[in-house]
């Protein structure tokens, strides 16, 4: 399953509004999008290597879908400069439904993007308002339309469990949207951050604690397996054949590109992260963007990667996979792997160990527990 190949992230990091949980690098100041895109073409041209066949290319955020279609049309011009764009089997872009217009998806069509992400989060209006979110649910079905017209149809709906709202509204949401023509539901977890502006409203205090959260999850893994979509990772659910092939090789600890603000990559055994800050980063000489984030990852840290990335997959990892890719045994590099097995907590077919499906939701707790036992 494993690709050598080299997959590209680039971050968009521009938003029409600040939702009420956001912590991920976003700016809503597009007065900076000029030079913001010059950077990042400088940063992608410093970098650019055309000896390794990009396998997946994935547009986060941000919002991608908010800035003007003239920046993504340079942008994939860009790719095809800097990069081998001949064996691409993904692009997938992330997208907020308000913003997802036909201008913007017929650019998307144009450069060969067959996979939209786009940010739902919830069906009920009133939840969205509550959080900060510009759309509401209407909009998501009139984008997810238009993807369809424009013959993007591979199309992800981010969830997220524990907002401020019941739990039958939660469990309307997911069932709403499996009933919906999308192939991908990605349900994630609220966390709140100091700082933000929900927190600040919820007093820090999470709707749900985390049993009900467990059980909310357990609740819409159910619901979504009934309408055809399987688990395949803790948070993310597929029709058959449509499992995000960018994720699945970041999970997987393949090699990938990294470009923008706050972008974090892979390559060649380095891991590195770019200025968190939209302004440091297109101040910053394209040279100096990682120093001080590169780090060199020798084969047992990458071995321990790989295991925390691939136990939180369905089908877990192959010890002979690991073997040949470390040149160590999995059973021995992890002294708590025998008994996690013993307890329950991780489970043997064949080559592969797993984490039991029944288990899933204290993944964190199982994987922290053989983290510690690593040789590393
Ligand atoms: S759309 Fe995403 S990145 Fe932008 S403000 Fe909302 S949560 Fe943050």
């Amino acid at each position: 399953m494993y690709s050598d190949k080299y997959s590209v992230y680039i971050h968009i990091p521009f938003c029409k509004a600040r939702c009420g949980y956001c912590a991920f690098s976003s700016c809503t100041d597009f007065s900076l999008a000029d030079r913001y895109f010059e950077k990042l073409f400088e940063e992608m041209k410093f970098r650019s290597d055309k000896s390794k066949p990009i396998y997946t290319v994935y547009l986060g955020g941000g919002t991608p879908s908010a800035v003007d279609a003239r920046y993504l049309d340079a942008l994939f011009d860009k790719l095809d400069e800097c990069f081998d764009m001949s064996q691409v089997e993904e692009t997938s872009v992330e997208c907020n439904p308000e913003s997802a217009s036909d201008e913007l998806l017929s650019c998307l069509a144009r450069n060969g993007v067959d996979r939209i992400s786009f940010g739902l989060q919830s069906v009920n209006d009133a939840t969205l308002r509550a959080i900060g979110r510009l759309h509401v649910f209407s909009d998501f079905v009139a984008a997810l339309d238009r993807a369809h017209r424009h013959n993007i149809v591979n199309v992800n709906a981010d969830l997220m469990i524990g907002l401020p709202e019941s739990r039958d509204d939660f469990v309307r949401s997911v069932s709403t949207v499996a009933a919906l023509p999308v192939t991908h539901v990605s349900a994630y977890a609220l966390e709140l951050h100091r700082g933000t502006s929900l927190y600040a409203a919820l007093k820090g205090k999470q709707p749900f604690d985390d049993d009900e959260q467990a059980d909310m999850y357990d609740e819409a893994a159910e619901l979504l397996a009934k309408q055809g979509f399987a688990r395949y990772e803790i948070s993310n659910f597929a029709r058959e054949g449509r499992q995000c092939k960018h994720n699945l090789h970041y999970w997987q600890e393949g090699h990938y590109f990294a470009f923008g603000a706050a972008a974090s990559g892979f390559t060649d055994g380095v891991r590195f992260t770019n200025p968190w800050d939209i302004r440091d980063y297109i101040a910053a000489p394209v040279a100096d963007l990682r120093e001080g984030s590169s780090e060199t990852i020798d084969s047992r840290e990458e071995a321990n990667e790989f295991a925390m990335l691939g136990l939180r997959l369905d089908c877990g990892i192959s010890v002979s996979e690991f073997y040949e890719r470390f040149g160590i045994d999995f059973w021995q590099f992890f002294s708590s792997a025998d008994s996690l097995r013993e307890r329950g907590f991780l489970l043997c077919e064949g080559d592969r160990v797993r984490v039991p499906s029944d288990k899933f939701y204290v993944v964190n707790s199982i994987l922290s527990e053989l983290w510690q036992s690593s040789d590393e």
